[in-house]
């Protein structure tokens, strides 16, 4: 069932693939139009496609979501092309694991510039056109493990920030009809959970059993677990939530 106001622009960052992709779909099924962004506008071509074959409206938008001027101009670019942006998930991640003591500094700062950085500046970019509509849903992508994760200090910097900035957005832009929230999804199923399978040096298999075995319902997450939750925080009925954090993880984890 469609839980978002049909004719409502959202952008989803880093939905070429994975968990945006999910994202991007489900938006597209509430009702909204969808610009798909990520690094290379040619591999938004699929998630676009999907939503035109299922009768939505997308448009692909290539931009790094760690450039200011990027941002800005991908900004532009869906309020020309689709209207003005209302609704903002903060998706797009990357990983750069490593144990504190062979972790580079471009490690730590390309992990911050993706996921803190480009939340900040979507989110800064976006914020004017929500304003003047006096309704916004900024849902940003957190992860358990901002609750610590051996490997990933830097990552789990970037998440637990993402929790203290969309804290701090619910603060100040409540007045505007605003909401700000954070998705932090445990183990869930793409790319990203199988790069780290094969850094560690373990069979995708062998890791999703193992893993699945720690999960109180007993199964991986999927991308469409997330999507789910996105589409609420993302509804005109979750306008009395604000400044949350939802685990979507199988179980508790806080
Ligand atoms: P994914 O499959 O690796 O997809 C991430 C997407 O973000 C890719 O399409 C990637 O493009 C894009 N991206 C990377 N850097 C970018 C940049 N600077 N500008 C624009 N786009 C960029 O990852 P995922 O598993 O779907 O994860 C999505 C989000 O959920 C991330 O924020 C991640 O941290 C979070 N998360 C995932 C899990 C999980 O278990 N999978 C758990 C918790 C949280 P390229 O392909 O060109 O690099």
């Amino acid at each position: 069932m469609s839980q978002s106001v049909p004719g409502r622009i959202a952008i989803v960052t880093g939905a070429a693939r994975g968990i945006g992709e999910a994202i991007a779909l489900r938006l597209a099924a509430d009702g909204l139009a969808v610009a798909v962004v990520d690094l290379d506008e040619g591999a938004c071509a699929n998630t676009v496609t999907a939503i035109h074959d299922a009768g939505g409206s997308a448009v692909a938008i290539g931009a790094d979501v760690a450039d200011p001027a990027q941002v800005t101009a991908a900004v532009e670019r869906v309020t020309a092309e689709l209207g003005a942006p209302t609704v903002l998930v903060n998706n797009a991640g990357v990983l750069r694991d490593n144990l504190l003591f062979k972790m580079t500094e471009d490690d730590w700062d390309t992990v911050m510039a993706v996921h803190l950085r480009g939340a900040f500046l979507f989110s800064r970019a976006v914020q004017k056109h929500m304003v003047d509509a006096g309704f916004g849903r900024i849902v940003s992508l957190s992860s358990t493990s901002a609750l610590g994760n051996r490997g990933q200090a830097n990552y789990a910097a970037a998440k637990a920030g993402i929790q203290g900035f969309t804290k701090t957005l619910a603060i100040e832009l409540g007045k505007f009809g605003i909401t700000a929230n954070a998705v932090a999804p445990g183990f869930i199923v793409t790319d990203m959970t199988r790069a780290t399978a094969a850094r560690i040096g373990v069979d995708f298999a062998d890791f999703e059993k193992a893993t699945v075995g720690t999960i109180p319902v007993a199964r991986a997450g999927r991308p469409e677990d997330v999507a789910h939750t996105v589409s609420f925080l993302a509804s005109e009925g979750a306008g009395f939530v604000s400044g949350q954090v939802i685990y979507v993880a199988g179980g508790p984890k806080d």
